[in-house]
């Protein structure tokens, strides 16, 4: 299998503010952290500089009002009603080159689709990508450019069936909204349950709407799970889905803010867990766009994307870190000096009640889609 991994150094050069949980910097460790572990120099890979997406990508998602403000800001103009666009404040501030980061970002996810559409590789991973909470005419949770939706809609565009899978732990609001009534589009998002989490929504019963009736799918799981009930949750829902939908692609978001050591969400899920659904939607996708996704305890990305591209690559690294790469970086998520983490498995009443509460999902789920 060839495979494509899309990286530039200008990914890092972009800051949405010292106190903003999204650091770009993250893409840079895990581009190191791969290259530590000689995973960049594969016989049957290549290493794509991305170039930003045009305006006209943009707009087969966003509202060209929304695009120009966001140029506007990125160009120091002060907008009168940047606000009414979702900018400006908390999430989604307007930092220096906000449209420049949002295009590469974009390029790159439009890039991955490109090659593996086109047969060149089967496997395309931008690690920058799968911005999935934007919507047509305002940023949303840290996402200004929706590029999951924009990647899928340029297959469409070509007439291709595409499956999205969405492991982040927030619900993915904007692609669902996108091809909610859609049936050549089959979005799947697993993730911690709206009564406790942005954006508030993503419950079993939103399931579509019109034609695009079941083509909708929601798993919210409850506060505190780990990787066994995600892994289950995973199992009961996507192989069976994604086989009877038969995609030509699938298109990936494979965020790590479910981690245990996440700041922001509240799973308790592992390096472990990851990588037995990364095994898996490899093993669903007859071709597959990968985008990364949430993750803001910043070594949680590095490790569990490089443990990815080397599931994507048929490779199985060695635990420990690469010296060099810890001398250069001495972070405290990479203190325990393994690539893997330790097995988190909760147990008791509490995992009683979580685990009755994900099989109720999965009846309510069967009754309306299996
Ligand atoms: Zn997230």
């Amino acid at each position: 299998m060839k495979t494509a991994f899309i990286y530039s150094d200008d990914f890092a050069k972009f800051s949405y503010g010292p106190r903003h949980p999204l650091k770009p910097f993250r893409l840079k460790l895990t581009y190191e952290l791969i290259k530590a572990y000689c995973l960049l120099s594969l016989p049957n890979m290549r290493l794509i500089e991305p170039k930003p997406a045009e305006d006209e990508d943009l707009l087969l998602f966003h509202a060209r009002d929304y695009i120009e403000v966001l140029k506007d800001v990125d160009h120091g103009i002060d907008v009168e009603d940047a606000e009414s666009y979702g900018l400006g404040y908390g999430d989604n501030p307007v930092f220096e080159g906000v449209y420049e980061w949002s295009g590469l970002v974009t390029g790159a996810s439009l890039q991955a689709a490109e090659l593996v559409d086109s047969g060149e590789v089967g496997i395309a991973f931008n690690i920058s990508g799968g911005l999935h909470h934007g919507q047509a005419s305002r940023a949303s949770g840290f996402c200004y450019v929706n590029d999951p939706v924009i990647v899928i809609s340029s297959l469409l565009k070509r007439g291709r069936r595409v499956a999205y899978i969405d492991i982040d732990v927030h619900h993915s609001d904007g692609v669902q909204e996108a091809f909610y009534r859609s049936d050549k589009v089959l979005t799947i998002s697993i993730h911690e349950s709206g009564r406790h989490l942005f954006p508030g929504t993503g419950f079993e019963d939103e399931i579509g709407a019109g034609a695009g009736k079941g083509y909708s799918v929601n798993v919210p799981l409850p506060f505190s799970a780990d990787d066994e009930l995600f892994v289950f949750a995973f199992d009961s829902v996507v192989p069976p889905l994604v086989e009877k939908f038969r995609p030509d692609i699938v298109v990936s978001q494979l965020g790590v803010d479910s981690f245990v050591t996440d700041p922001i969400a509240h799973l308790n899920c592992t390096t472990n867990g990851f990588s037995k659904i990364v095994g898996r939607i490899k093993e669903v996708s007859p071709k597959w766009v990968a985008l990364g996704g949430g993750g803001y305890e910043i070594t949680n990305p590095a490790k569990a994307w490089t443990l990815a591209w080397a599931i994507m690559n048929d490779i199985e690294p060695p635990d420990e870190l690469p010296e060099s790469f810890l001398k250069e970086y001495p972070l405290e998520g990479f203190r325990s000096g393994r690539l893997r983490d330790k097995e988190y498995v909760l147990g008791g009443i509490e995992k009683e009640t979580m685990r009755k509460e994900v099989e109720k999902v999965m009846i309510n789920l069967r009754k309306r889609l299996l």
